[in-house]
């Protein structure tokens, strides 16, 4: 078969001939129905980036981590899960052995470093083999062709909102920085599992359309000096009782925490690589959180996949061929995708 793989870092994908793996006992092959691409997919082709971020990274690998298709067939000793069943898989690696899996926080497992896009072979191929059965949600009503961002996108941002939850009671608000791919998923969960009021901050006007159509109760444009002030007004005088910055540049993180209440919470999910650069004390939230984590937990997938299938979560995708990967990834690069992109094998 015929993989899009990384052959270096630093570099543009290549489509290169992998055999079709054969599942050992214990391991799952899958059918790929189709496989989301992701802005940290662009960040390994940056020619600025020229080393593996975790060990345990085998160059070359195929690309993908936003995967959902089809149990093709399994090793022995693998229950469950019959060949035909449409899966959605958890981006994460996990061993389900560990302090953290047993915990339930399987995104920080031991064994997460490398994985599925990252590392090892992943979904931009017409198969991909898993380790275990532990990434396998089953897909009752969804589509598993247009399913695979809710598994990162959807997901990670996921992850962050479930975190903040108990603070978004009542007359609260939560702000979202940059509502693009994970914070357009962002604005749906907090007004799924929450009445707070929610502000969407974003450069891009059209996005913070996009954020209203969601359900984004107020719209801030441009992150600058006066945002932190801005916010403030939005809130009474206040600030919010949870901010959450997608985006990670100097800007954000500076208007963001200057923009958290008294006790309130900061959380730094966008991976902009921004700093702080001014003196800590008098600009975090007093009494406050501030919080930054990486990945989602297979709990976090299964809240997603709940709420798409009672029909509360917009998932807008764009379909492109194998053939169209090149073009996929310089859209997603320049920001000309309508939706996240998704890429269907040909099998
Ligand atoms: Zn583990």
């Amino acid at each position: 078969m015929m993989a899009w793989r990384l052959v270096g870092f630093g570099k543009p994908p290549q489509l290169q001939e992998v055999p079709i793996p054969a599942p050992a006992a214990g391991e799952v092959l899958i059918k790929v129905a189709g496989n989301g691409l992701c802005h940290s997919d662009v960040g390994l082709m940056d020619p600025r980036f020229d080393a593996p971020p975790f060990p345990g990274w085998q160059l070359p690998f195929t690309l993908g981590h936003e995967v959902a298709g089809w149990v093709e067939s399994k090793g022995a000793g693998v229950s469950g899960h019959s060949p035909g069943e449409p899966v959605i898989l958890v981006a994460t690696e996990s061993d389900g052995t560990c302090a953290f899996c047993q915990a339930g926080m399987d995104n920080n497992c031991d064994a997460s470093g490398a994985g599925r896009g990252y590392g090892r072979d992943g979904g931009l191929a017409p198969y991909m083999l898993i380790r275990n059965a532990r990434p396998l949600i089953p897909l009752r009503t969804l589509d598993p062709v247009t399913a695979g961002p809710l598994a990162d996108a959807g997901a990670t941002s996921m992850h962050a909102v479930r975190r903040v939850l108990p603070r978004l009671g009542r007359g609260s608000t939560a702000v979202i920085i940059g509502a693009g791919g994970l914070g357009s998923f962002a604005v749906q969960f907090v007004r799924a599992l929450t009445s707070a009021r929610v502000i969407a901050v974003d450069v891009n006007p059209a996005r913070l359309e996009y954020a209203k159509s969601l359900g984004a109760h107020e719209r801030l444009q441009g992150v600058n000096a006066a945002t932190a002030a801005d916010l403030r007004k939005l809130t009474n005088g206040r600030g919010a009782e949870v901010v959450l910055d997608f985006v990670g540049i100097d800007a954000t993180i500076a208007a963001g925490l200057a923009s958290a209440r008294r006790a309130g919470a900061y959380g730094l999910v966008g991976a902009g690589m921004g700093t702080l650069a001014h003196p800590w004390f008098h600009l975090l939230p007093r009494d406050g959180e501030v919080f930054c984590f990486t990945g989602s937990s297979i709990a976090d997938l299964e809240a997603v996949v709940k709420l798409a299938e009672q029909g509360l979560l917009r998932n807008d995708t764009e379909r492109f061929s194998f053939g169209q990967v090149p073009e996929a990834y310089d859209r997603l690069e320049h920001g000309r995708l309508t939706g996240r992109a998704v890429v269907i094998p040909d099998a």
